[in-house]
């Protein structure tokens, strides 16, 4: 995987208040710039003011009955949830072609799984462990809804897309790899479905957007939406785009807009206001929105910069306070709970936690720089992967000889080479070996099968760089996925899908799912289109 190195946003020095446009009445909401321009200089003014658009301005209406703003996972879904159900269906996408991140997307209980041997999970039982394992800040209504329904959207995909287009799909079963899930606190039940065997979701994304195609969805691509355009009642009639000749578009939707604009990752103001300072710091150096988009050409201007979001908060909605997000590790043995220290020489935390969920651990470390390592004996143990992957598999899947990493005969000859103290890194590894020898690790509880003693050399470390992906945040939604205001009343003829809903992750990324933030998107974003579509 190659990861493309991002130019993050400069922010100019000049703010402008924050003022939150709910209701402006008869029109495009005014205020001083384009909010492309907005200049902001940190947490206090992330709002900004909706830019200065007129609908005078527009050299063209473009109409259809749902307009879906994005077009990754949740816009081509809401798309289909729309297109499924009658509408007649535009997407605008400010990249110049359809990306999706990730391998697998999430869904329960569909015929489908069923069909192919997976066990038939209780919803009440999954809805209330995903409610848990975000702290009890999701909505437990979002949740219910991809429990109850996403088997239905995935039997729905295969019926009209999958086989039609011969696109590949492969239920996966994690049976038997977590025995005990309370200690192996990953994704453990067999949700995901994968969509290539060899490859990210490259294959799926532009299948979908072809069959979206035949059937008469038309995505017009380089075009930023800028503005959502409200009546006098305060309805959402459409959004003011600009399009690929830098020329404002009035985008007319009779049914409603769908917003899928995805992450604020790359707008510093709002990430400095939605998450601790450390994390902030750490997220924005090492953003890699674009890494799994490969050839696929990407705007020139930011596509996680949280215009969306603006756009919803000066339509009335409100963000939610507490944010969650996704990160990954994206260098080293992945998912391998082998000793890690970080730049002190100190092991700091259980090496089974989710890949998915330990990112603010790791940020939290001296330096916060997300970078840390692992330290490997010369043995013939074979550590189980906390993701169970086979080790020779992951070895080539990860290109594992091109990663960073050293090999010492000693441990402290090993602390030089990768600039810790010899003496700290040489009582951690004792102290570990300590744990391993006796079976069980009292300091910070990591299974007893992941225990092997570091006393084999010669020994290596291997640098484990952690990435920020995406914000998982957004505003408040109901159950058909409309848009509420501050009173939780619905804003007629706004709905979202995907990163731009709140209320669903807590704090960081819950991680009972295997795909589980691709799961939401595509059952919201289709539920999304569904409702607009029937409104
Ligand atoms: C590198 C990476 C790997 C990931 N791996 C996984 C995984 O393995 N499993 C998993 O479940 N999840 C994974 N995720 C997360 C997952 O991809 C997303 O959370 C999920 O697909 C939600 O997507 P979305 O459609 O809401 O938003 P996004 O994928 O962020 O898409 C938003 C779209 O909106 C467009 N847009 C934004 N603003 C505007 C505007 N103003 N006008 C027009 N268009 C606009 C953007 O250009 C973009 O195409 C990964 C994410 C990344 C970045």
């Amino acid at each position: 995987m190659s990861i493309s190195r991002r130019n993050f946003l400069k922010l100019g020095a000049a703010g402008t208040a924050a003022a939150g446009l709910a209701g402006l009445a008869g029109c495009v909401p005014s205020g001083p710039a384009p909010s492309s321009e907005l200049p902001a200089t940190g947490a206090d003014d992330w709002l900004g003011t909706a830019p200065s658009l007129s609908l005078d301005d527009c050299v063209q209406t473009i109409e259809c009955e749902v307009l879906v703003v994005g077009s990754a996972l949740a816009g081509s879904m809401a798309a289909y949830g729309a297109m499924r159900n009658g509408a007649a269906v535009t997407v605008i996408e400010r990249n110049a072609s359809p990306h999706i991140g990730g391998m697998t997307i999430s869904f329960l209980n569909a015929q489908t799984q069923l069909e192919a041997g997976l066990p038939k999970y209780d919803p009440v039982e999954t809805a209330n462990a995903m409610f848990n394992l975000t702290q009890y800040r999701s909505d437990m209504r979002l949740n219910a809804l991809w429990c109850e329904r996403s088997g239905e959207v995935l039997d729905n995909l295969r019926t009209d897309f999958l086989e039609p287009y011969q696109q590949y799909y492969a239920p996966i079963s994690l049976e038997g790899i977590f025995p005990d899930p309370s200690q192996e606190i990953t994704s453990y039940i067999s949700t995901g479905v994968a969509f290539s065997e060899t490859d990210i979701l490259t294959d799926f994304t532009h299948n979908i957007h072809r069959f979206l195609e035949d059937k008469g969805v038309k995505t017009y691509y380089r075009t930023k939406a800028e503005v959502l355009v409200q009546d006098e009642s305060g309805r959402v009639t459409g959004v003011v785009a600009t399009n690929e000749n830098g020329e404002s578009v009035y985008f007319k939707a009779a049914k409603g807009v769908i917003m899928c604009t995805g992450s604020f990752g790359g707008n510093e103001a709002m990430m400095r206001r939605f998450y601790p300072e450390h994390f902030a710091e750490w997220a924005l150096a090492n953003n890699a929105y674009e890494a799994y988009m490969g050839e696929d050409p990407v705007t020139d201007t930011e596509m996680d910069d949280g215009l969306g979001h603006r756009m919803l908060c000066w339509a009335g909605a409100e963000m939610e306070e507490i944010c969650s997000w996704a990160a990954w590790q994206t260098t080293g043995w992945r998912s391998f709970p082998y000793l890690l220290v970080n730049s002190k020489g100190e092991r700091f935390m259980n090496e089974c936690t989710s890949l998915l969920t330990s990112a603010h651990i790791v940020a939290d470390q001296p330096g916060h720089d997300g970078v840390v390592w692992q330290i490997i004996p010369t043995n013939d143990f074979e550590m189980p992967s906390s993701f169970g992957y086979d080790r020779a598999m992951a070895a080539e899947m990860f290109k594992i000889e091109e990663n960073e990493h050293y090999e010492a005969d000693s441990i402290a000859e090993l602390a030089e080479m990768i600039g810790l103290d010899p003496d700290t890194l040489t009582a951690t590894v004792e102290r570990y070996n300590e744990l391993c020898n006796a079976g069980a690790d009292t300091d910070y509880m990591k299974a007893t099968r992941y225990l092997d003693p570091i006393d084999d050399g010669p020994f290596q470390a291997w640098k484990m760089q952690y990435l920020f992906y995406c914000t998982l945040s957004g505003v408040r939604c109901n159950d058909k996925l409309q848009v509420l205001d501050a009173n939780h009343d619905p804003i007629p003829g706004l709905y979202a899908g995907g990163n731009t809903v709140g209320y669903r992750f807590g704090a960081s990324y819950e991680s009972l799912l295997h795909g589980g933030s691709n799961g939401l998107a595509a059952t919201h974003g289709y539920l999304a289109g569904e409702s607009a579509a029937l409104a």
